[in-house]
């Protein structure tokens, strides 16, 4: 077991330490990453292990995590057909090369290197998306709906913040790095949240009315008030989430009266804050200070329905926080989310899931332009999959979001209506994809179940096999798809915890 390697502090020569400290004065020391949970050590063998593989010891200057929330298996590859399915659309029926989208690969699917990971928290089959992150930023599982804290710790160990596990974003920081966070989600949305805050509750993203006085008295601070507290500074935060930041007498939602972004503006010079897409794009990513970005009062809009006049896309925020974190210099670590695949996937509606899953392929695509594999690990992981399938036998170049129309010479017993849709044993027509659980249909009522609107109404939704309020998360792997120094690392079946390590070891602490 040679895993002392990863769990000693890294020494820094005197004068390097020095330079560190007078980049980060917030900082006390150089953090080490170690920690006692018995879930970190194994993933830190796990991947020790594969260290000997080809370039498996190149070193990382930069990493980029991208994570689709909710961006299982199935969904890539139903994506993957959407992407191009769209595209022929667009191009009125086909474009060279096009054989039916089967044959297409999305951004992230033409990098180098694949593994397949193990989603599962410490105490759940079926993951959430606060364990899962909190696994890839800290090295270690834990419990379904914490964030940055161990299996083992509860709201007391607030009272004890040095007992905490460090995330990725603050190792790096305390090493003077640039850190940043950018999501389609609220900023303080588990994903997000788990590069910066240790909280017992994912959900106590604001000091709002909804969080009971008993739990503020533990001695934890809310989500978006450890966000703008980040020691040392986060260089770059785009998203939505406004409310949590701003006081209920300015429209947010705080009862404390506090106007987050006020008091982040004033804590050091230089910072900037935009709220609509106009003042993003009138921002210099070259310019000194850090940004921050906040959209929306809540999450951004989804693609499809959003205004980019007020909401820039995923891609345009991705870009500009890599140019910010390019010129700051010193290296940088990066999360980027795709956070509303999620949202469509537990409306069981498949249009929108595929479409912000293709938006987060274009967002990788744009910023592969920008950095070189040479010297930065890029990193694209779904933080756990959803009870989503494709099915039937449908041939190839059929609608991905349309009715199942049966292949000519394949089952033959299906039997099929007028318009060639193949009918279930109940005489219903189905589409080639659908979910295990989900909402009822009421829940977009006003149209009800109409196969024949399938693959023309984007609020359609799929058909599933029972009824819960909100379609869940699956527990299935996920894939995990890089690129980079450390990526060698990449390889096989591997523990969601074991991402921590592989960037770790890419960045050589
Ligand atoms: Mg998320
Ligand atoms: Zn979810």
């Amino acid at each position: 077991m040679k895993t002392l390697i990863l769990m000693g502090a890294r020494l820094l020569a005197a004068p390097v330490l020095g330079a560190l400290l007078l980049a980060a004065p917030a900082v006390a020391a150089v953090q080490t990453t170690a920690s006692a949970e018995p879930s970190w050590a194994k993933a830190a063998a796990e991947i020790a292990a594969r260290a000997g593989n080809p370039g498996g010891h190149a070193r990382a200057k930069n990493v980029i995590l991208f994570v689709g929330d909710g961006m299982g298996p199935s969904t890539v590859t139903a994506a993957r057909i959407y992407d191009a399915q769209k595209r022929a659309k667009a191009a009125g029926g086909r474009y060279p090369g096009f054989e039916g989208g089967e044959e297409n690969l999305l951004s992230f699917e033409r990098l180098p290197r694949t593994a397949m990971v193990k989603t599962y928290n410490s105490n759940a089959q079926v993951p959430d998306s606060a364990g899962t992150a909190t696994a890839m930023t800290t090295g270690s599982k834990t419990r379904i709906g914490v964030l940055g804290i161990l299996p083992g710790q509860s709201a007391e160990t607030c009272k004890t913040p040095e007992k905490m596990p460090k995330t990725i974003a603050e190792l790096a920081k305390a090493r003077g790095m640039g850190v940043g966070v950018v999501t389609t989600t609220r900023i303080t949305h588990a994903t997000p949240a788990a590069m910066y805050a240790h909280s017992p509750a994912r959900d106590w993203e604001g000091n709002d009315r909804s969080y009971a006085p008993a739990a503020r008295k533990s001695g934890c601070v809310d989500i978006a008030s450890q966000l703008i507290a980040f020691p040392g500074g986060m260089d770059v935060m785009l998203g939505g989430g406004l409310a949590r930041f701003r006081p209920e007498s300015a429209g947010g939602m705080r009862d404390d009266g506090r106007d987050l972004v006020a008091e982040w503006e004033k804590a050091a010079a230089g910072r900037r804050f935009v709220g609509d897409a106009g003042g993003l794009r009138a921002l210099d990513p070259k310019a000194g200070g850090a940004v921050l970005g906040l959209f929306n009062a809540d999450h951004l809009d989804f693609n499809f329905d959003a205004d980019r006049a007020k909401e820039p896309s995923l891609a345009e925020m991705a870009v500009f926080a890599v140019k910010k974190l390019q010129a700051r210099g010193g290296g940088y670590v990066l999360m980027v989310e795709g956070g509303r695949i999620d949202h469509a996937h537990h409306l069981t509606n498949a249009f929108r899931a595929l479409d912000e899953a293709s938006e987060l392929s274009r967002a990788v695509a744009e910023v592969l332009k920008l950095v070189d594999l040479k010297d930065t690990l890029v990193m694209v992981t779904a933080d756990h999959s959803h009870v989503f399938t494709m099915a039937g036998y449908p041939p190839r170049g059929n609608d991905i979001l349309g009715n199942m129309k049966p292949i000519e010479g394949g089952e033959g017993r299906i039997a099929v209506d007028a318009a060639g849709n193949a009918l279930d044993q109940r005489g219903r027509t189905y589409q080639t994809l659908g979910y295990m659980n989900g909402p009822m249909e009421v829940r977009v009522g006003k149209k009800g179940l109409d196969s024949a609107r399938a693959s023309t109404d984007p609020d359609f939704l799929q058909n599933k096999a029972y009824f819960l309020s909100s379609e869940t998360h699956g527990g299935e792997d996920v894939g995990l798809y890089a690129g980079g120094p450390g990526s060698a690392l990449v390889t096989g079946v591997i523990e969601q915890n074991s991402l921590f390590h592989i960037m770790v070891k890419a960045l050589g602490w």
